[in-house]
């Protein structure tokens, strides 16, 4: 049929700028984007528009899922079966994407309200109708115990079915009838308590009282912004922007003491009874499921593979890490301001230690922060960072104007590799009021590997909220702002280049704690001298950072190491092995553990940290994985910048054996594949000193 239709093209279109189209554009039909009006047309203008498509969705992808029911077992195969399944995902993210990113960015009230809307509809039905749905289940079940064993597939049709088959296990629905609405009790009532616990610590309206007096060293700015009470002392609540500055500045221990306990008691006791209940629940589903324990379950699904991996990895770099902390605190405790009192057997006091590493810092690796951000104006930041990617990567990136979308002022990309048009990348970058305020990558549009010839174009947008320049003044990136610009990049070329056979393994879907290595790899350009000179360029000499600026900052990266990554793995042991056993006390593991790993820092007993410890109920055990992620990014970066940064030999061969690959293929083996050897700490360790 594509060849008769190829054939009508009425040759009069080739006259009216309308490129030509050969076959395997013509093919492209299969894609959701193919050029910027695709684009466009992805984004619903109107509320009313927004629920239409939401009901012609769920019409068809009922059709979608009756399709496949209806087909009988002996003639399923693949295409008909799996891959008809996987299609709905493409179909129901075409139009769910686009409408949840304009819950984040739309300025305009009724279409946010009504993407909210949307997603909330959106989801029962799709869990009811698809993942869950039974019918849809057994046909997948008829296909793998059947037909499956006997058809010729490929090595990513075959993960995806292991996959598929492992994911359903989780779900629950091999069990029986009743076994499964246990489990889906269980889960309802695991909602409500993660909810809670979360509800609980956002709740916390706890204010400590502050005379000014008390509140000596502080920043003027930060104290400027607490409310008063009604005797004109001051109230400071337990928001990040008050509670940081104070144990970082102030000078006086008790001040320092009274946030910190009560920062360290956010929704205690409420939250224990809660987190028991969230325990036991998890123990539950796990059992149920037939796993060992809720670790087992949780992990099942990770590159990490067992707990037990997990450990040996911890246990290893907090062995190797103790050295470097020892002689880090010698460093720390020998010249200490008078505020600071070390115990008898020379520790240290919890609410003493952000402030004397901050007075370390002042003395030793002090950078001038407001001076440091004239080096970074964001007009040289933003192109410098995506010549950067696109020179390592081999890629070409074209700016177009893209009017026509939710917002001016947006930066519009088109990327291509070797002439085929790979995506295009959305920068919405400045702050708009009721905007999505954090920083973070979005894959509207996955891209898609329909044969070697055609691959489907990516739709990526990245959300920031950057300082603007105006024409007086240019908009001036704090370092921090720069280093999320070039994560987030890292995130961004994941996506657009992850084309993988299967919508389910597309761009970013790789395992939980694979997914922020290689946006933890880019990261690390930052830590390069040739990287900094060339980003850096100041906004009225336009130098760069001098060497001496340069090496603090590579210095500051690592300052402190010992002492940040001993407590990153404390709260890693803690999340790991706090849902092994649903009988731990909380309090007690809690001590246990943190005075194990941090022996130099005094737990006081009045610290309920685990009551605010939020990455218990989205990462569950898995908290583990930023330092796992991290570990093996920074084998990644050793092996790439022996062969230079700015390399596009090695640039293409990230590409083409990393990143193109989506989650087609076990993290692991495409390590060992890039690297040629087992993924190993070795460059971690020795990164922070931690040989020993
Ligand atoms: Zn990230």
């Amino acid at each position: 049929m594509k060849t008769i239709a190829w054939v009508l093209v009425p040759l009069f279109l080739t006259s009216c700028s309308i490129p030509f189209l050969n076959k395997a554009e013509k093919d492209m039909d299969v894609c959701a984007i193919k050029e910027f009006n695709d684009v466009i047309n992805l984004f619903p203008k109107t509320a009313e528009e927004i629920n239409q498509r939401v009901q012609n969705l769920k019409i068809e992808v009922k059709s979608a899922v009756q399709k496949i029911i209806a087909i009988p077992n002996d003639k399923r195969i693949f295409a008909n079966t799996v891959q008809a399944m996987d299609d709905i995902g493409v179909l129901s993210s075409k139009t769910m994407s686009p409408i949840g990113l304009l819950r984040e960015v739309s300025p305009e009230e009724p279409v946010r309200n009504a993407s909210y809307a949307a997603i909330l509809e959106w989801q029962p039905f799709a869990q009811e109708e698809v993942s869950k749905n039974i019918k849809l289940f057994e046909a997948f079940k008829a296909y793998f115990d059947g037909n499956a064993k006997k058809e010729k597939l490929n090595a990513e049709e075959r993960y995806y079915l292991d996959e598929t088959m492992k994911a359903y296990v989780r779900e629950g629905l091999l069990l029986s009838s009743d076994k499964l609405e246990q489990v889906k009790k269980l889960q309802t009532e695991l909602t409500e308590l993660t909810l809670k616990f979360s509800k609980n610590i956002a709740d916390v309206d706890t204010r400590i009282t502050f005379s000014k007096e008390e509140l000596a060293g502080v920043p003027e700015s930060v104290i400027a912004s607490l409310k008063k009470d009604e005797q004109g002392n001051y109230l400071a609540g337990m928001d990040y922007p008050t509670v940081f500055p104070i144990m970082k500045f102030s000078t006086n221990a008790q001040t320092r003491k009274k946030m910190y306990e009560a920062f360290q008691n956010r929704a205690y006791p409420a939250n224990f009874p809660v987190l028991k209940n969230i325990m036991n629940c998890r123990e539950k589903l796990a059992h149920l499921l037939g796993f060992e324990n809720y670790v087992a379950y949780d992990l099942d699904n990770t590159m990490a593979k067992s707990s037990k991996n997990v450990q040996e990895l911890l246990q290893d770099v907090m062995n190797r890490a103790r050295d470097k902390e020892s002689q880090e605190f010698k460093n720390l405790v020998t010249d200490v301001p008078s505020s600071v009192e070390l115990t008898e057997d020379g520790t240290l006091l919890p609410w003493d230690v952000a402030f004397l590493k901050e007075e370390y810092k002042k003395k030793n690796l002090a950078i001038d922060d407001k001076k440091l951000t004239e080096y970074f104006p964001v007009e040289h930041v933003i192109p410098t960072v995506l010549s950067i990617y696109e020179h390592f990567l081999g890629l070409r990136f074209e700016e177009f104007n893209c009017e026509g979308l939710w917002a001016s002022k947006l930066n519009c990309i088109r990327v291509y590799d070797n002439g085929r048009l790979r995506g295009f990348l959305i920068l919405d970058l400045y702050p708009r009021p009721n905007k999505f305020s954090h920083a973070c990558m979005v894959d509207v549009v996955s891209p898609r590997l329909i044969n070697e010839k055609i691959v489907c174009p990516a739709l990526i947008a990245i959300l920031a909220n950057f300082p603007e320049g105006s024409k007086e003044f240019p908009g001036l990136l704090k370092f921090g702002d720069v280093r999320t610009f070039f994560h987030e990049f890292g995130h961004a070329m994941h996506g657009l280049l992850g084309a993988t056979q299967m919508h389910g393994f597309a761009g970013t879907s790789v395992k939980f704690d694979f997914v922020e290595t290689p946006s933890q790899m880019f990261e690390e350009w930052l830590n390069d001298k040739d990287v900094l000179k060339k980003l850096s360029h100041h906004y009225q000499t336009g130098e760069s950072l001098s060497d001496d600026n340069i090496e603090k900052l590579i210095e500051l990266d690592k300052f402190d190491a010992g002492d940040r990554y001993l407590r990153q793995i404390g709260l890693s042991l803690f999340s790991l092995q706090l849902f092994d056993n649903s009988d731990h006390d909380i309090q007690e593991f809690y001590k246990e553990i943190m005075t194990f790993t941090r022996p130099n820092i005094v737990f006081d007993d009045k610290d309920h940290g685990a009551a605010s410890f939020g990455h218990l109920t989205e990462y569950a055990s898995k908290y583990y994985s930023y330092l796992w992620a991290q570990i093996y990014s920074m084998d990644l970066f050793e092996t790439i910048k022996k062969q230079g940064l700015l390399n596009s030999e090695v640039g293409k061969k990230v590409a083409h054996e990393i990143l193109s690959k989506g989650g087609s293929v076990e993290p692991a083996v495409l390590l060992r594949k890039f690297l040629g050897r087992e993924p190993s700490q070795d460059a971690f360790l020795r990164h922070f000193g931690f040989e020993s």
